[in-house]
Formats: structure tokens, C-alpha cells, sequence
């Protein structure tokens, strides 16, 4: 009756994924994307590129072996855009034909154009001619995503005041920088640009930047940007930008004027909804172009479901891919188990952040007891092998049955490292399994079992004065 079992709008991580799960159950699913834009923001904006960027930075830069080779330590003393640009390029390209060849391996019809409701089961393709096609599904997945908010106040010309898609093409590595939002897209420019030599300023509306992380992991990473020469302008807000010969000016509330090169806006992303029509299924958004959907990603209107960005929080290509799994699945009538609620966070920041579970701030707003094991790169053979004297990692440990309650990471390699924790914390495991686990030698894993060690010293000292245990 229906041209497809379950139709997806938009291929970035939510959209494949939801479309693959539904081909691997036999069913017949399709794709509706927009030209050059394959692989979503993920790859061609968004999450890629920027972490493309951030390799290339490391590696030009020489940043990293500086505390071995000297501060003068360069692989290359002029770094160009087209230095950056070129293995950003190849990385992309690269992406976008191994999800060209997913889809095709699973049978997966992808349509060319912008995809909009004509009502409930049919979508109408609207290809580069403006030729419209029409096709129709039993079930359809919205994975439309985001694309960055811009304020009406500001005027936008993408190459001196721009936005985190605008960056990605200038034309020159900036001398100076102002970044309007601390969140996470804002600051892990700040920081790419910063050790690229670019004197960055970061405003921020708030007094503290990314709030749900770490205290103190936060605090190491504004001394760390402090010393790549970021100034912080945190409680201040954005009066007015002025766009002059050869640069803008950025113009505080309190009166500041901070000339720049450039100026990135990073204030937020809208969901991009506008063009979906999605009246047309009996469907709304909210003013910030987001959906709402039930635990099963289910939108008002049972058999559509919507996934990724475009549901809002936390809004991470890696809960995407796995929303758009557990979409399709409920759509196909399998079972479906719920996200896991121990989802990993990544800032790839310079040095970069990770963590999974609880912070400290939040466990003593709740009153749960807890203790703090902590182990530093520079007490690890690996640390000082690679020259990272400045990377830690933080267990939270309950002294009541030993199981973690969080685990946060700085330095090299923490988006790696911090699934050892999450699958420790996942499996129900305690504190007691990484004291008497041994690690390769030498590594940064090794860390886990340093910190383990140091929660269950705090914990013995405890035990021995109170006479408990
Ligand atoms: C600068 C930056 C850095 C990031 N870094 C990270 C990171 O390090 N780790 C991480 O996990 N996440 C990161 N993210 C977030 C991540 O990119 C998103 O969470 C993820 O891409 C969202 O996936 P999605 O499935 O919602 O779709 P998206 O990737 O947003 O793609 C949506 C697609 O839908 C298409 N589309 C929209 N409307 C229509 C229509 N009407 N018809 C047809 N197609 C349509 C668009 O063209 C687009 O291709 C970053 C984002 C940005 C911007």
C-alpha cells in the first residue's frame, strides 16, 4: 500500500542509523536528503570536521610534544587554512562514502532534495529543479537536525562575523578572535584557534561555563586556555557587533569594545523544522523549531517519530545514532530496551574533557555521600612517555557498596579512557574490581586503577577512625 515501510528525513547520524535498523528487519526503508549535505551536519558541518580540525591543529602545531621538545617545538611555522583545510577535505569525503555504501549495502533507497509533509503518510521531494515527488510510508522518522541560531540583532557576512558553519571556510587563520558563548561548540574553537596562536576572547552571558561538568576539571581547562592566551569575559553579554574595514567590533552591555578579526557566534542551534510543513501531519514545534516525543520517540502522531537534534537534549551525534536505532525498532514492532541512562559526555576541547555519571556538585546538592579518588598523568609512566604533566582522572566513589558513581577525565585520550569507567559503572561493578585489575603497562589506563587505589586509601582512613569495617 506504501511505497516504504518507514521513510527517514535527513542522513545524519539519527536518520542512517534509524534507516539501517529498520533494512537489517527486512524492511523497506528509505532516506530523504538534501544535496551535498550526505551524512548530516555530523559530517559535513559539525562534528567531523571539527574534530578533523582539532587533529590537524594538534599535529601542525606541535602542541603536545611541546613539554618534551620546548615551547618553540612547530611542525610547521606557518599553519595555513589550506594546511587545516585539506585534511578536513579528505576526512569528510572519506565519511561520506562509507555511509553512501552502508545504505546501498542495506538496501536503502536515498532521495535527493528537501523533504516536506503533504499529510501524514506522504512526503513530498523537492529536488535542485524545484520538481516535487511524492512518496509515501507506513511509518516515518524525522531526523532533520539543527542548524546554528543566529541573532536577528546580528548581521552575518560568514567570513568576519560568522557562525560555527561559517568557520569552517575562512579564508585565513585570524590574529584575534572574539567567541560569543562559552557552551561546548564555542569553547572547543576558542581552544583550536588558541593553540593555532590566534588571541581569542570568549564572552560569555553566564559567570561559569559548561556548568554540568566538573568544577575542577573546568577550572584546569581556563588555566590551560588562559596560557594559550584566551580572555575570559564571563557575566558580560553582547550590546552590538560593528563590522569596520578588515575586522568587527564586538560591543559589551558593560561597555567593552573588543576589536577582532573575526567573530564567531556560538549562542545555541534551532531545529530545523521550518520547511517540513509539518501541519500538514497534524504536528507542531516549539519556538526553538524543536519536537517532543514520547520515551519511544514516538511525536503526537503515533507513527511518526523523531530523533536526534531536532528532539533538543543532549543533542550528540553518538545519542542520535542510538535514538534513531531505537526508533526504528519500536516502528518495526520489535522490542526495544530504553537508552541507557549512562550516557558519556565529550568536550573536545584543548586538552579535552570526558565523563560519564555524577558530579561532585551534584551528588552534595543531593546529599549522597561520596568519595574521590584521584589519579594524575604525571604520576604514570605513559604521562611523562607522551608529556602530558597536566591530565587526571576522578573517580566518585560510594563509600556506602563501593560502586562508582562517576568518572571524569582530562587530558589525552579522555573520551577514550572514560569508557573503561562506563562499562565498570554499567556492569555494576565497584571499586574493588579496578584495585585488583591490572593494566597494561604502561598506559594512561592505568590511571583507573591509581584513582581506585587512592578512594579506597581515603576510605580505609575512614574505616580506621571510626572503628567501621
Ligand atoms: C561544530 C559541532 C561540533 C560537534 N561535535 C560533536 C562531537 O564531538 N560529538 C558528538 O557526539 N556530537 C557533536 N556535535 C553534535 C552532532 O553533530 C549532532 O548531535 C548530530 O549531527 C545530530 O544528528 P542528527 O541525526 O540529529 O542529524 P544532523 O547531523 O543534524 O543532520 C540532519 C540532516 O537532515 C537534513 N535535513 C534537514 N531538513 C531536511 C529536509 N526538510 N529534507 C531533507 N533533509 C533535511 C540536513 O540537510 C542534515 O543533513 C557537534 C555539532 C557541531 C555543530
Amino acid at each position: 500500500m506504501y511505497d516504504f515501510d518507514l521513510l527517514v528525513v535527513g542522513s545524519g547520524p539519527g536518520g542512517q542509523k534509524a534507516a539501517i535498523a529498520a533494512a537489517k528487519l527486512g524492511r523497506r526503508a528509505a532516506v530523504v536528503e538534501k544535496r551535498d549535505m550526505l551524512g548530516g551536519v555530523c559530517i559535513n558541518t559539525g562534528t567531523i570536521p571539527s574534530k578533523t580540525l582539532r587533529e590537524a591543529v594538534l599535529y601542525l602545531t606541535g602542541l603536545n610534544q611541546r613539554e618534551l621538545y620546548g615551547q618553540s617545538y612547530r611542525v610547521k611555522e606557518e599553519i595555513t587554512v589550506g594546511d587545516l583545510g585539506m585534511r578536513t577535505q579528505h576526512v569528510i569525503g572519506r565519511e561520506i562514502q562509507v555511509i553512501r555504501s552502508q545504505l546501498t549495502r542495506n538496501r536503502v533507497t536515498l532521495l535527493r532534495g528537501t523533504g516536506r509533509f503533504l499529510d501524514g503518510h506522504t512526503i513530498g521531494v523537492v529536488d535542485v529543479e524545484g520538481e516535487e515527488r511524492k512518496v509515501t510510508a507506513e511509518k516515518i522518522v524525522i531526523a532533520t537536525g539543527t542548524s546554528p541560531a543566529r541573532p536577528d540583532s546580528v548581521e552575518f557576512d560568514e567570513r568576519t562575523v560568522i557562525d560555527s558553519d561559517a568557520i569552517l571556510h575562512l579564508d585565513r587563520v585570524p590574529d584575534t578572535m572574539v567567541v560569543v558563548g562559552a557552551g561546548v561548540i564555542g569553547i572547543e574553537y576558542a581552544s583550536m584557534f588558541a593553540a593555532l596562536g590566534t588571541k581569542v576572547t570568549v564572552v560569555e552571558r553566564r559567570e561559569r561555563m559548561l556548568e554540568f561538568c566538573d568544577l575542577e576539571i573546568v577550572e584546569a581547562l581556563k588555566y590551560h586556555l588562559r596560557d594559550l592566551a584566551v580572555t575570559f569575559r564571563f557575566g558580560e553579554s553582547v550590546a552590538a557587533v560593528e563590522r569596520r574595514g578588515g575586522g568587527a567590533l564586538t560591543i559589551l552591555e558593560s561597555g567593552k569594545r573588543i576589536p577582532a578579526d573575526c567573530v564567531m557566534y556560538s549562542a545555541g542551534r534551532q531545529g530545523k523544522t521550518a520547511e517540513l510543513c509539518l501541519e500538514a501531519a497534524g504536528l507542531a514545534a516549539d519556538t526553538r523549531g524543536r519536537i517532543t516525543v514520547d520515551d519511544h520517540y514516538r511525536t503526537e502522531v503515533p507513527h511518526i517519530y523523531a530523533v536526534g537534534d531536532v528532539i533538543g537534549f543532549p543533542a550528540l551525534a553518538a545519542t542520535s545514532m542510538e535514538q534513531g536505532r531505537l526508533a526504528a525498532q519500536h516502528a518495526c514492532g520489535e522490542p526495544v530496551a530504553d537508552l541507557h541512562e549512562l550516557q558519556p559526555i565529550g568536550i573536545y576541547t584543548v586538552p579535552e574533557i570526558s565523563f560519564v555519571g555524577r558530579t561532585e556538585d551534584e551528588l552534595t546538592r543531593e546529599r549522597v555521600p561520596f568519595e574521590v579518588g584521584v589519579s594524575r598523568y604525571r604520576e604514570l609512566a605513559r604521562g611523562q612517555i607522551i608529556g602530558d604533566s597536566y591530565g587526571m582522572l576522578k573517580l566518585l566513589v560510594s563509600p556506602e557498596d563501593r560502586r562508582l558513581l562517576g568518572v571524569h577525565v582530562f587530558g589525552t585520550g579522555a573520551t577514550e579512557l572514560v569508557h573503561i569507567g562506563q562499562t565498570v559503572m554499567g556492569c555494576g561493578g565497584t571499586v574493588d574490581y579496578l584495585v585488583n585489575a591490572v593494566f597494561n603497562y604502561p598506559t594512561l589506563a592505568e590511571s583507573y586503577k591509581v584513582a581506585a587505589l587512592d578512594a579506597m586509601n581515603k576510605m580505609r582512613a575512614i574505616a580506621r577512625l571510626t572503628g567501621e569495617g
